[in-house]
This record gives structure tokens, C-alpha cells and sequence, in this order.
């Protein structure tokens, strides 16, 4: 079978040649991503493979279906970038639902200890011998209270970590789960609860029309004064412009971003020799109290070979069973796990 794989980096043919070769899939692999000006590609291909910035539209999804191209393979967990309700009954969708969640939980804490220990402070200036503490204090972690928002694999993970350092747990989730409670500094609580308690937010649930700007101006003005705000999930849980007018009033304190709501033209491409033409994220990067990576959570040795290895599995099993464990449908005005019907 031949599939035709969009948006490639180095990292990802690396991984995936080295499990399409032992079973026997051929991918052809294009730098650009796939959207209505690229989908023309795909001709002749029996599936493609996309990522997290492709944009698979109703009129790229019919265009494919014209093609003949029979499944869409994503390398990822997140699917807000495909029209699911338009590709139900007219292509398959796959995904890879977990490849590491400790990658994303540690970038997630990563992220939260260079904020406020100030390290990205320190670190230039001690490649420049300005051996100054001055501007540098931070605050302990023990003690504080982080409100996490979307309790699955992800957030659980990022829970563990924050109770190895001594936080407090407040967390909401549209389906609570089992055992994520201890009954002493772990609770679910609503999200109004969430955002006037806690010192730091993390974001860990997905991108759907319910969660589109979680974080807007009237939850930030909930928040406690100088609340720190982690997002490594989807950019357009935050609503950007009003994540900025917080920074500026100060009601925000820091502000840890891995993805970004415009982030698709920009974010996994060297653009440092061009004029940025987002005012709002060039103010954002320009704060001292924002750190921004580019969309880089993810990558870890363990997940890409995981990505690698499920998606070929997930390829193979269509073709050959034409059925796979990790198909997406939609239903009932929802994206569903096609095998268990489980809602996300
Ligand atoms: P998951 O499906 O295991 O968990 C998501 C949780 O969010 C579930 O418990 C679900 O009930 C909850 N949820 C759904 N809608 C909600 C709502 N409206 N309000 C509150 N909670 C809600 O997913 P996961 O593997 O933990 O991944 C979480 C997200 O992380 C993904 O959706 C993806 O957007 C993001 N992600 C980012 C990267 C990265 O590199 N930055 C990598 C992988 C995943």
C-alpha cells in the first residue's frame, strides 16, 4: 500500500522508516502540508498521513474521496483539524490516542519551572558573564495550588508530577474519572472553583467547540491575581488577545505556551529570517514573563517511535482487516472511538 505523508520533518522519517520497511508500507514523503492548494498529491495514493496543522476541510475531504484515497492516517491524538462530521461515511479516520503522555506532562512542567525560577532569564545572562540574581526571584512549587483542566492520560500524568513536588490538586474534567481523587489534596471542583483557587493552570483537555477560548477575559478576571497559565494542548483554548491584556494588567503573572491558535503557518518552521506579521505573538514572545516553544511537547525519542509504530499498525490492520482498534466516527453530533463509542 502507498500513502502519501504531509508535513514531514527529519524527526518523522527517521521514526517511520524504520517501521514501515520491517512491515512492508510505502510512504512518499512531502514537506508541505496538506490543504485544499496541495491535496492534488495525494492522487493515486491509497491514504495519506497528516499531522496537527494540516487542514482537512469538507472540500479536501472530497477531494480525496474523488481521488479514491480510502483512509486519512493522523500522527497524533488531537483531530479538531479534520471536518469529522463531513469525513464520516466518506473516508476512515485514524489516530494514534496515546504515544506518550509523560513527554507532554514533563514539557508541561519543564515549561513551568523555567517560568517561574526564571532560568531563561538566567541562562543568557550567564553566557554573558552577568552573574546578577537581581530580577530573579521565583516562588516554591510546595504548597501552591495548580487547578488542572482535562484529567485524561495527559493531565493525570502532569498530576503525579505536581504532587512530587508538594502541590495541592484542584481539577476539572467534562467526565470525571475514577481514582484520580485521594481525599485529601486532590479534588474535583467546578471551573469557577478552579480558576479563583489556583496559583497555576494547566490546560490538558481537547480543542472542541465546548473548550474554544476556555481561557478568555471573563475567566482570567476569575482568576487569582499573578495565576500562572500553562497551555501544551491546543492554542485556541486560550484566547490570545485576552491572555495579553492579562499579562499587561499584571492579573496574569506567567504565561507557558507550546501551541498557539494561529500557530499553523508558523510553528515548526524557521522563520527568524522573516517580519512577523502576529502583533499578538510578537507581544507575547516579547514579554519576559511568556515562553512560548513551538508546538515541541511531544517530541521525544519514546513518543516519535510510539507515533511511528502505531500508525503503521493502524494502516496495516485497515487494509488488511479493514477495520482499526483506533478509528474515529462521528455520531450523534460527536467524534466517537469507533470501537468502544466512547466520547472524548
Ligand atoms: P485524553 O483524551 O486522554 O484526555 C482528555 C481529557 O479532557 C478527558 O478526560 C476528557 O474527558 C477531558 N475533556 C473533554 N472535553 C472537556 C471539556 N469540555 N472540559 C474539560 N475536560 C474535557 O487526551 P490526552 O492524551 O490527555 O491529550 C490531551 C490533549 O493534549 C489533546 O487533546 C491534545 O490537544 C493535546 N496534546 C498536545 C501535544 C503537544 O505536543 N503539545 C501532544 C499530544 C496531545
Amino acid at each position: 500500500m502507498r500513502i502519501a505523508f504531509f508535513d514531514t520533518k527529519p524527526y518523522d522519517k527517521d521514526a517511520f522508516e524504520i517501521f514501515s520497511e520491517k512491515r512492508g508500507i510505502e510512504f512518499k514523503y512531502f514537506e508541505t502540508k496538506l490543504n485544499l492548494d496541495t491535496v492534488e498529491l495525494a492522487h493515486g495514493f491509497d491514504g495519506v498521513c497528516v499531522f496537527v496543522n494540516d487542514d482537512i476541510n469538507d472540500k479536501v475531504i472530497d477531494k480525496l474521496c474523488e481521488m479514491e484515497v480510502k483512509v486519512l492516517a493522523l500522527r497524533c491524538a488531537g483531530f479538531n483539524n479534520v471536518d469529522m462530521k463531513h469525513a464520516f461515511g466518506r473516508i476512515h479516520v485514524l489516530r494514534v490516542p496515546a504515544y506518550s503522555p509523560y513527554a507532554v506532562a514533563e514539557h508541561a512542567m519543564a515549561m513551568l519551572l523555567t517560568s517561574i525560577r526564571r532560568i531563561h532569564k538566567a541562562y543568557i545572562r550567564s553566557r554573558d558573564f552577568n552573574f546578577s540574581l537581581s530580577g530573579l526571584t521565583g516562588f516554591d512549587l510546595y504548597g501552591k495550588t495548580v487547578g488542572v483542566i482535562g484529567t485524561g492520560r495527559i493531565g493525570k500524568v502532569f498530576i503525579n508530577i505536581c504532587r512530587g513536588f508538594g502541590m495541592k490538586v484542584l481539577a476539572y474534567d467534562k467526565n470525571p474519572k475514577e481514582g484520580i481523587e485521594d481525599g485529601e489534596s486532590i479534588r474535583y471542583v467546578s471551573l469557577d472553583e478552579l480558576f479563583s483557587n489556583s496559583d497555576i493552570i494547566s490546560l490538558h483537555c481537547p480543542l472542541s467547540e465546548d473548550t474554544k477560548h476556555l481561557i478568555n477575559s471573563a475567566a482570567i478576571a476569575k482568576c487569582k491575581r499573578g495565576v500562572v497559565i500553562i497551555n501544551t494542548s491546543r492554542g485556541a483554548l486560550v484566547d490570545a488577545e485576552a491572555l495579553l491584556s492579562g499579562i499587561k494588567s499584571r492579573q496574569v503573572g506567567a504565561a507557558c505556551l507550546d501551541v498557539y491558535e494561529e500557530e499553523s503557518d508558523l510553528f515548526f518552521e524557521d522563520n527568524s529570517g522573516h517580519i512577523m506579521e502576529d502583533d499578538t505573538l510578537a507581544r507575547l514572545i516579547s514579554m519576559p514573563n511568556v515562553i512560548v516553544t513551538s508546538h515541541q511537547a511531544f517530541l521525544t525519542k519514546e513518543a516519535l517511535n510510539n507515533i511511528a509504530e502505531t500508525t503503521v499498525d493502524n494502516l496495516l490492520s485497515f487494509f488488511s482487516k479493514g477495520e482499526c482498534e483506533n478509528e474515529l466516527c462521528y455520531r450523534g453530533g460527536e467524534t466517537k472511538d469507533c470501537k468502544t463509542g466512547k466520547c472524548f
